[in-house]
């Protein structure tokens, strides 16, 4: 498929070898192994972003990365540097399916059990079994190895986590994860291949999970548990630190946007720590591991003077805002301008600053709800309490009158 043709496929996640268009360029998201970059991989890509796209990095909902600002001349380039850092996968296909979260401490946090191997064999799986391939492209898997900063409670359409010596195996209905039994660890990653074989075959349209309707959900369901053990009333959320915890240092950047000077210099101050790599979570936040306390306070300090987040009090992250205009052509909205008066302002709940009613960067309710309104009131917001960015706004305010006027 020509680079054109590929732009146009629509319900696509962009990826590297099929990036997306948007406001300021082509975007490619790049999907690290294992949800970890070694550090000569993060500079690398901070290379790359700034000599083929605009120095922007995004970090996603997925625990990904996005480079923006791609011209049509330029994707080549990136594509052969991301194929020398070894993280590209054999087609677009692939790429587009692979789409594993694992949690960020492993191999860090010794309350977490190594869970790697399993993704890793669940993106071989996902990899070489083409009936897999017909998955839908948001069809996603988490794999959680039952630490103190837990993915578990993050949306997957099949969910793995350690459990004692046992993964318990969840299915994603409209209310969250429904933990259906357990399995062992050899088994686990072919059991959630196995899942997605019975989903394939169960679903009518390209839709998710949770999107089966009660009677294909209850037979598949039904077929699944038939395999697996016990597993109880398991609780789970997911559990997420700023700053520093033991040795792990967690870190934000502010509306989970990097520019290349940042994540190279991060990849510095993380290899002066004593770490191999970084590692992301779908909450955008950072992880690194440093070889000891002393070492783990200064990665802090130095993050912090490069403009990244390391305090969890910071009014930044009570704030989600998506890229907005100019980058997205979806808004005429400034939304990360917006968003940085608003931190600066005496409102201290949630805000969610959209820069249109698709609502990319938050799907969850919040305190306040700014969102972009297209059409005759361009460069204006519809302004909604206790509610979404798709909710109806009970009144319109210029982009100039956000900040001040909201004082609760
Ligand atoms: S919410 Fe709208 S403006 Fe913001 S990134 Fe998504 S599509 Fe673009």
């Amino acid at each position: 498929m020509s680079l054109a043709a590929a732009i146009d496929v629509k319900g696509w996640c962009p990826g590297v070898l099929r990036p997306m268009q948007s406001g300021d360029g082509l975007l490619a998201r790049v999907r690290p192994w294992c949800g970890a970059l070694r550090l000569d991989e993060a500079k690398g890509l901070a290379d790359a972003s700034e000599r083929f796209g605009n120095g922007h990095i995004d970090l996603t909902r997925r625990a990904n990365l996005q480079i923006r600002g791609l011209g049509d001349a330029s994707v080549r380039g990136l594509q052969d540097a991301v194929a020398r850092l070894g993280l590209l996968d054999r087609d677009a296909e692939a790429e587009a399916g692979r789409n594993i979260m694992v949690s960020p401490l492993v191999g860090i946090d010794p309350a977490e059990a190594d869970i790697r191997p399993i993704a890793h064999a669940l993106a071989d799986l996902l990899a070489r079994d083409r009936m897999l391939r017909r998955l839908p492209s948001k069809f996603g898997f988490l794999v959680d190895g039952g630490g103190h900063v837990s993915i578990a409670g993050e949306r997957a359409d099949i969910s793995l986590k350690a459990l004692g010596r046992t993964m318990a195996v969840g299915l994603d209905t409209p209310t969250g994860a429904d933990w259906v039994g357990t399995t062992s660890v050899d088994e686990a990653a072919e059991v959630a291949a196995a899942i997605a074989r019975i989903f394939i075959g169960l679903a009518r349209e390209q839709g998710r999970l949770r999107d089966l309707g009660e009677g294909p959900f209850g037979r598949l369901r039904a077929i699944v548990r038939k395999g697996l053990g016990p597993v109880g009333n398991l609780s789970v959320e997911s559990w997420r630190l700023i700053g520093v915890k033991g040795l792990a240092v967690g870190i934000a950047a502010p509306f989970g946007r990097l520019d290349a000077h940042q994540l190279r210099s991060l990849a510095g101050l993380a290899g002066e720590a004593g770490a191999v790599d970084i590692r992301l979570s779908p909450w955008r936040v950072l992880y690194v591991g440093a070889r000891d306390v002393e070492a783990a306070q200064t990665l802090m300090k130095g993050a912090h003077e490069i403009g990244l987040i390391v305090d969890a009090n910071d009014p930044i992250l009570r704030i989600d805002a998506c890229p907005g205009a100019p980058a997205c052509r979806s808004s005429s909205v400034d939304t990360r301008r917006t968003a940085r008066r608003l931190a600066a302002s005496p409102f201290k709940g949630s805000v969610h600053v959209s820069g249109c009613a698709k609502g990319c960067a938050r799907s969850a309710p919040a305190d306040l709800v700014l969102v972009g309104i297209q059409g005759g009131e361009q460069g204006r917001y519809g302004v909604i309490r206790n509610g979404t960015a798709r909710d109806l706004p009970q009144r319109l305010i210029d982009a100039s009158e956000a900040g001040a006027q909201f004082d609760v």
